[in-house]
């Protein structure tokens, strides 16, 4: 294991136009004063990351993530294409937290839908510009929502460089972070892209990570990553993969929580909407998860509907969650957890019925010493 190079960003400054880098100062001390961690300004075009990405697609490295493939590929191949008339983007990061403890809910899904926060305060710098300039200014809003490299195009707005666990990690506050975009069709001043690469000779992520999903830096394999198999994905958990998810019920933050980065500057949540739920608080402990895992296989649509509203664990489907617990309770559940998974005997989603077998199974194996399938 090496140590991530220690020195300080290369930052260029490009020859300033005075009133537009003027402009481009205000607007970014705007975007601070919003609760943005990091703010810097890109010229679209062609992502440095392209044929990286193209690589990563033809490999198949995308799982079933089909939105990624095809005319979504097409378009994420220029940052120009979503949005035509669109010269530069405004990028802007916002903490989720990386201070509270890690859990078996990711930290980025304990508060509310990100997506909403944000583009309401993105719309916010918008709303600025046009002010500031006085006249209307074309410009669209993205949060993780469209067809655009946001790492790609943060590292070329100077906020930091695309880590070998593939996140885009900044010198200033780390990886847990949300990127979103103001696509302009205006001429601001932009930032000097974030030419260096700061991980050095360190190799913890994909050290660390349980289901060797990161087979090379900066290559995830979402076939085999925790997070697309709780959130993304619709069919079963592949068995071999089941125990590498141990106590994670939604989502994985390991390969951020390993990060030197992380550990030394991650920040708390600026935006008061993102402080976790009250659900999720205790579930970071093996009696908390397995309450968690509890509660989610004893919802009706109705609670799931009222426990998650505004929340972006909604990306996975309430079926989909009770599968995730089946798994936990599985790999950390005991004599205890039977009644309630016993019970998904009755659930209407077959997946759901053979991940509760497999559970019980585990379960009934560890309690009584039986010999069985290897369990970490
Ligand atoms: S999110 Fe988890 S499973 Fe996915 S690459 Fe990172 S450590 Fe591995
Ligand atoms: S943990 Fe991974 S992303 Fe972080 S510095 Fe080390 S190699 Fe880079």
């Amino acid at each position: 294991m090496g140590s991530p190079d220690p020195g300080h960003p290369i930052r260029v400054t490009p020859s300033p136009t005075p009133e537009r880098a003027s402009l481009t100062q205000r607007l970014t001390a705007f975007a601070y004063g919003l609760g943005f961690d990091a703010v810097g300004v890109a010229t679209l075009g062609e992502p440095a990351t392209r044929a990286a990405f193209d690589a990563w697609l033809a490999r198949g490295q995308h799982a079933g993530m089909h939105y990624l493939d095809g005319a979504g590929a097409e378009l994420r191949r220029d940052a120009r294409r979503p949005h035509p008339g669109a010269t530069h983007a405004v990028v802007l990061a916002a903490s989720y937290g990386g201070h509270v403890p890690s859990g078996a809910v990711a930290r980025y899904a304990r508060g509310d839908d990100y997506h909403e926060v944000l583009r309401e305060r993105v719309r916010e710098v918008h709303h600025w510009l046009e002010r500031e300039v006085g006249h209307p200014v074309n410009a669209r809003p993205y949060v993780d929502s469209g067809p655009l490299l946001e790492r790609d195009l943060a590292q070329r707005a100077g906020l930091g460089w695309f880590g070998k666990n593939t996140m885009l990690i900044t010198p200033e506050a780390g990886s847990f972070l949300f990127l979103a975009s103001l696509l302009v069709e205006f001429e601001l001043e932009p930032s000097a892209p974030f030419e260096a690469d700061r991980c050095g000779s360190c190799t913890r992520c994909l050290d660390a990570c349980p289901t060797g999903a990161l087979p090379a830096p900066r290559v995830l394999d979402a076939n085999r990553c925790i997070s697309y198999l709780t959130i993304e994905h619709r069919g079963a958990i592949p068995p071999a993969l089941r125990y590498g998810v141990g106590g994670l019920l939604y989502g994985c933050d390991i390969c951020n929580d390993v990060c030197p980065w992380n550990v030394k500057f991650a920040r708390e949540a600026m935006l008061p909407e993102f402080i976790p739920r009250e659900l999720f608080t205790e579930a970071h402990d093996g009696e908390g998860t397995r309450a968690l895992a509890r509660a989610f296989l004893m919802m009706s649509p109705a609670d799931y509907a009222a426990a998650f509203k505004g929340s972006a664990i909604k990306r996975a489907k309430l079926w989909m969650l009770q599968r995730n617990a089946c798994v936990v309770l599985g790999n950390v559940g005991t004599d205890e957890d039977l009644t309630v998974l016993d019970a998904m005997d009755a659930h209407e989603h077959a997946l759901v019925r053979e991940h509760a077998v497999w559970a019980i199974d585990h379960i009934v194996r560890r309690s009584r010493d039986l010999p069985g399938p290897r369990q970490r």
